[in-house]
């Protein structure tokens, strides 16, 4: 039983693969973004179906699979949202000769690790983290921002930088600064001491300056780490919405992926436009992929840039008067050598929820949603959930939500009205705790425990 469930598995994985070996084609010949898009899709469809079917833990070469499964989900979603966000904004732009780039030229190509898309029998651990292109690439309020939209661009910023390409001022402005997003420190469960750190180090140092001088001058450098899906990434952009400093939100994916030479220029105009408009935050999201131990078979030019990196954070935390901070977020803490982990000197683990947050976070789940489920239910499900990271939570929320669904007649569904489809309850979640599964495995944990130990922020 336990066996066919496997190799289930593998055979969603393999159609999965071959879709995305298409996929991939499409998209590195530039050829059809659409075909690209759609065959995307239908591995994402693929793997989906592979990554719900239950798998006993103990079934080691199974769990392995499932594990690496949902990291190509991941990159193949964010490939998706990279390349619709690239049509939309090519449909968008009306006049393409304004543009210092054009949009194909500013894309990221498709991360290499997905390139390596592999069958499971050859499949080996991928470096996921450097492939999550959807924070590099797709801002997630483009048209919102006020220094986006055409309308507005009286509000953007005016910046001259000596010695920096005006394309690059423009991609910053564009496509790195980001404003107000829309994610609040209430929105974010749990991870109090986290917040504290948070506010002491960045939010209050730029309301009241005044009172931060000398000893009490603010870190340069915060490292935010831990396993994945527990909410780095939404941190950093309460942080963003909540601090009154200009925001530039880059993932290292993005500067690594540039063409040779451009992700080292991107990163002096990046300081350069921070310390031009401070107050400023520089939010590198998964910096493993920039920041990691250097490899012999490592490229130069992914040196260069690395040092050019340094370079730039060496001058902020030697100018007393720079209102900077460097904000980064890593689930791999683990392969940042001590040259990167020297400028970062608070580092805060953002954990697992706790039981209570793990409560807090499925009440929060689910409270735009008809459910029966009683406050008995809901420290059930807490209980059920040890070790399920906040983003487990959520697919675990999504899939008990469709149980009242799943059980209608496509006749039924697709004539009975919302308000009819009954309350979601206690056995809808029962079985989704069947296929939804804890990401993060023991010994993984284990891991970040003592690198927290060894090398984490004390306080938090
Ligand atoms: P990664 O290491 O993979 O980048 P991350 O720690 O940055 O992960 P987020 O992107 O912040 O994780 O969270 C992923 C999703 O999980 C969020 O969009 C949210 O839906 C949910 N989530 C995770 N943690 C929390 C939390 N503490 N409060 C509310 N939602 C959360
Ligand atoms: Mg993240």
């Amino acid at each position: 039983m336990e066996g066919d469930a496997y190799e289930l598995q593998k055979e969603y994985h393999q159609r999965a693969t071959g879709y995305i070996k298409q996929a991939l084609e499409c998209d590195e010949s530039s050829s059809n973004t659409e075909t690209a898009i759609l065959l995307y899709k239908k591995g994402i469809r693929e793997l989906e179906k592979a990554v719900n079917i239950y798998i006993d833990p103990s079934n080691s070469r199974a769990a392995e699979l499932n594990a690496k499964m949902r990291k190509n989900l991941t990159m193949a979603r964010d490939r998706v949202n990279v390349l619709q966000d690239l049509i939309r904004k090519e449909n968008a732009i009306p006049t393409r000769a304004q543009r210092p780039t054009s949009p194909r030229r500013v894309l990221s190509p498709p991360p290499s690790a997905l390139s390596k898309f592999q069958s499971p029998a050859t499949a080996t651990p991928m470096n996921h983290a450097v492939i999550k292109s959807k924070q590099a690439a797709k801002k997630e309020l483009p048209t919102r921002s006020d220094h986006d939209s055409a309308s507005s661009q009286s509000k953007r910023p005016a910046l001259k930088l000596p010695n920096v390409e005006p394309q690059l001022i423009s991609y910053i402005l564009d496509e790195v600064i980001e404003s107000r997003p829309n994610v609040k420190f209430d929105d974010v469960g749990g991870q109090e001491s986290a917040k504290r750190a948070l506010e002491e180090a960045v939010i209050l140092p730029v309301l009241r300056p005044e009172m931060f001088t000398g000893l009490r001058a603010p870190v340069r450098g915060i490292l935010l780490f831990g396993p994945p899906g527990n909410g780095k990434t939404m941190l950093a952009k309460a942080v963003a919405s909540e601090a009154k400093a200009r925001f530039f939100n880059i993932s290292a994916s993005s500067l690594t992926s540039k063409y040779v030479g451009e992700g080292e220029k991107l990163v002096r105009a990046l300081f350069a436009a921070a310390r031009e408009l401070q107050p400023s935050i520089i939010f590198i999201d998964e910096v493993d992929s920039l920041l990691t131990e250097r490899k012999e078979s490592e490229h130069d030019a992914m040196r260069r840039l690395k040092t050019e990196f340094l370079i730039q954070f060496d001058g902020v935390q030697t100018n007393s008067d720079d209102r900077i901070l460097v904000l980064a977020a890593t689930n791999r803490p683990f392969e940042l050598d001590d040259a990167a982990l020297r400028r970062f000197p608070r580092r805060i683990y953002i954990q697992l929820p706790d039981s209570r947050t793990r409560r807090h976070l499925l009440k929060h789940l689910l409270n735009k949603q008809e459910h029966n489920l009683t406050s008995a239910d809901f420290d059930w499900i807490a209980q059920e959930t040890h070790g399920y990271s906040g983003s487990d939570l959520t697919s675990l929320a999504k899939d008990a939500a469709m149980g009242p669904v799943r059980e209608l007649r496509v006749d039924e569904l697709k004539q009975l009205s919302v308000s009819r489809i009954r309350p979601v309850s206690r056995p809808d979640f029962a079985q989704a705790l069947r296929k939804i599964r804890a990401s993060v495995t023991t010994s993984t944990l284990d891991k970040y425990i003592q690198w927290n130990r060894t090398f984490g922020d004390c306080s938090s």
